[in-house]
């Protein structure tokens, strides 16, 4: 267990609604944030929690993050009211000269909504240097890419580096208080705490690791959905799925690299099976546009800006070409399909690149249907988890035929791995083929989930209709073929076996493939 406390944001416009959140956050929180730029103003009266030394206060104005207007006159009367709910997390230009010392801890925070600010480093000394007591700095900056968060990460660094001499300041500052105001104030934190929080999906890992590099607290929402800013975790995900008190500095590091990580149900599987084994190991998004700067700037012993113990990735849509000029090593599987899905890093620091979408495309299949040579095999699309498809099928000694849409773009397969290709649109009916697979997006959960590439009609005596969509895990095309009394395989097999594969490579472990599979059907059924 590190030292981190979990702060859960309290935030509704209604006195009732704000009382019935701190109801349901007490069992989830250490903190209690009480947002009282939420509360519509003639709601604040009714909204008096009775004081616990676990609230914190905050009446934040909209320039800088809060719900609503609020005027620093406003605000002044607030903080002066003597309001006292335990702490208070206030913004520069009041933390000076108000009651502060009624609240603890006291925080002072400062949040930048467009991005990282350059002079990161002189505003934390800027908020450290003012005449309050302050125990607790937070600095929160929107991270368009993964590679902002450095700034931010690095006055985690720096705060750790510095406690001892703030330490004998603060108790010095502390003294003057007492001698002017000629009274006895509560003690000080002994130390100067830090949050930092790079905000977005981009910033998703700085609330995750936090904790177990030394900040004080991380935030966040009390549900799924009830985000008070962008790319908070839930309370529950950050407890049971990322078991952010239980991770320290050794903790091994996994996670998703990937243009967009906000749907990826990757942190789910990875980290049911992390915790199934009790492995001190972790999974994160790690939401990436410039690949080669995170590399080098985050990842690389040589070249990397900050220490974090990353063992090894997921890589996803755009980065499966691109990762390979950074490896040491590369598989036969991966080369020859031309895309790595999986990174281990040793210890060392050595990288080597695996493809896990065909073994985990083939091993359901051939659980299924036994021995594959000379099935006839329909796929119908022609991307990247085509690509997967038709090697793993063409190395099982399979049939393929791959029906595109734009057969010119399909011809890449046909040159590389032997495959046949036709028009979708000319296909009558795949009554000739003992599997049908669907490797495109129709069906998927949005806008085309009431679609499918073929119909009942189409598919009847296929042996088997193999729907690489997992969400929804009952797609139109499972049910077409239901509805033709064909058997079928959703893609949340296919996810669990590359993500099991993946377990294997990184930790050697096998993975619980039932729990790995429960946990995502109940994140889908949650969404
Ligand atoms: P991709 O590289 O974008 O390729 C999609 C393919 O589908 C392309 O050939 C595209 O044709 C075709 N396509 C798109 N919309 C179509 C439509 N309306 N009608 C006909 N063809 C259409 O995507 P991908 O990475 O191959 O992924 C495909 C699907 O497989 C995704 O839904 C993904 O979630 C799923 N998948 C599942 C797993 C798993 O573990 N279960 C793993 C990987 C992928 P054009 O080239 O003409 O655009």
């Amino acid at each position: 267990m590190n030292n981190g406390k979990i702060c859960v944001s309290v935030c509704a416009e209604t006195a009732d609604e704000f009382n019935k959140q701190i109801e349901r956050a007490e069992p989830l929180a250490d903190f209690i944030e009480l947002r009282f730029d939420c509360l519509k103003p003639d709601e604040m009266e009714k909204a008096a929690p009775s004081f616990r030394e676990n609230y914190i206060s905050t009446f934040r104005p909209k320039e800088q993050g809060g719900r609503r207007e609020i005027s620093l006159a406003e605000r002044e009367d607030f903080w002066n009211s003597g309001n006292d709910f335990g702490g208070g997390d206030f913004e520069e230009d009041v933390v000076e000269n108000h009651l502060y010392w009624l609240y603890h801890p006291v925080i002072c925070s400062y949040h930048d909504f467009n991005g990282v600010p350059e002079n990161l480093p002189e505003i934390y000394e800027r908020i450290k240097n003012i005449p309050a007591n302050i125990d607790v700095i937070k600095i929160a900056a929107h991270a368009e890419d993964i590679t902002d968060t450095i700034a931010v990460w690095k006055l985690l660094e720096r705060a750790n580096a510095e406690r001892e001499s703030v330490k004998i300041k603060k108790l010095e500052q502390h003294k003057e208080f007492e001698k002017k105001l000629k009274t006895p104030l509560p003690a000080p934190e002994p130390f100067l705490e830090i949050i930092p929080i790079a905000m977005g999906e981009a910033g998703k890992w700085t609330r995750i690791l936090g904790l177990a590099h030394g900040a004080f607290m991380t935030y966040a929402a009390l549900e799924t959905g009830s985000e008070t800013a962008p790319g908070q975790i839930s309370a529950r995900d950050l407890i049971e799925v990322y078991r952010v008190k239980e991770l320290n500095e050794e903790t091994e590091i996994y996670g998703i690299v990937g243009g967009n990580t906000s749907y990826s149900m990757s942190p789910y599987i990875h980290n049911a099976a992390f915790k199934f084994h009790n492995l001190n190991a972790v999974f994160v998004p790690l939401q990436v546009k410039d690949l080669d700067g995170f590399m080098r700037r985050m990842v690389k012993t040589e070249t990397r800006e900050i220490e974090l113990n990353f063992r090894g990735f997921a890589v996803t849509i755009p980065h499966k070409q691109n990762i390979v000029k950074h490896l040491d090593f590369i598989d036969e599987t991966a080369r020859e399909i031309g895309a790595v899905n999986t990174v281990k890093i040793d210890a060392d620091g050595k990288f080597s690149g695996y493809n896990t979408d065909a073994p985990g495309f083939l091993e359901p299949l051939q659980n299924s249907l036994g021995d594959l040579q000379n099935a006839k095999i329909a796929v119908i699309g022609a991307g990247g988890a085509s690509r997967a498809v038709c090697y793993a099928l063409k190395k099982a000694g399979a049939d393929v035929t791959v029906f595109a849409r734009n057969p010119a773009k399909a011809e890449q397969l046909k040159a590389d791995f032997g495959v046949q290709i036709e028009e979708l649109s000319t296909a009558k009916s795949y009554r000739d083929f003992d599997v049908l697979v669907n490797a495109t997006p129709l069906g998927t959960k949005g806008e085309t989930e009431n679609e499918t590439p073929a119909s009942a009609s189409q598919i009847e005596n296929v042996k088997l209709v193999y729907d690489l969509i997992y969400n929804p895990s009952e797609t139109k095309l499972i049910k077409e073929a239901k509805k033709a009394s064909v058997p079928t395989l959703g893609g949340l097999s296919m996810l669990v076996a590359q993500a099991a594969a993946q377990q294997k490579i990184w930790t050697s472990t096998d993975a619980p493939a039932k729990e790995m599979s429960a946990t995502v059907l109940r994140r889908l059924a949650a969404k």
